[in-house]
């Protein structure tokens, strides 16, 4: 049995971790986890600052966006978790945020090509980039839904990054490893001409 309790500590834990390392910057991004037996979301309350978030801040919701408990509004992406955890059994936590070397790739709608190891075990090969959707809208997951049955992760255009994981600490690790290749891809290009892992067949 999940604990709800559990799980909204670790959503705030997650959240405050992500501010920390600067994978979001202001109110921008939102975590959740799915209470998968109860089809409730945990997730982290919209336009929040993360340095003052406590449980008790920690919305859930069910997956239409009705209040199951909790004093703020969900996060403004509560459809795109819904529709990411509708969708994909295998997701039970989705980590969004605004890093800015990932986001970059993004604004630029250009994909990460698999140029470090990390990326094949924890994200599943090459970032690729979903379309542009307003934010707020269903389309935001029903766009990154085909790419995320077979990824970890991805790059949403003109946005952001949107990872999962069948746990918190996976989806968490793996929104690390989305900066982490960006960042380290970003610099090669500036430094010299980057070179693919070409091993990797992609999923
Ligand atoms: P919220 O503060 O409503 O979660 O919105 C942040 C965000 O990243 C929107 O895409
Ligand atoms: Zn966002």
């Amino acid at each position: 049995m999940t604990d709800l309790k559990e799980l909204k500590q670790n959503v705030l834990m997650t959240a405050k971790k992500a501010y920390d390392e600067k994978l979001m910057a202001g109110t921008s991004g939102n975590i959740s986890a799915y209470f998968r037996e109860k089809q409730w979301i945990v997730i982290t309350p919209s336009s929040y600052d993360y340095s003052l978030m406590a449980e008790e801040d920690i919305v859930v919701i069910d997956l239409d966006g009705n209040l199951v408990e909790g004093r703020h509004k969900p996060s403004s992406e509560w459809k795109m978790h819904a529709e990411i955890y509708r969708h994909l059994s295998h997701a039970n936590a989705v980590v969004h945020t605004h890093s800015p070397y990932a986001s970059s790739f993004a604004v630029n709608h250009q994909e990460i090509p698999v140029v470090l190891i990390e990326m094949i075990p924890f994200l599943k090969g090459k970032l690729e980039v979903s379309p542009y959707a307003q934010q707020g809208s269903a389309e935001v997951g029903l766009n990154a839904v085909p790419i995320l049955e077979r990824k970890n992760a991805c790059l949403m255009a003109n946005h952001g990054v949107v990872a999962i994981g069948g746990t918190l600490p996976e989806a968490y690790t793996n929104s690390v490893y989305v900066e982490d290749a960006a960042k380290i891809y970003h610099l090669a290009l500036c430094s010299g001409h980057p070179v693919v892992i070409k091993e990797y067949e992609e999923v």
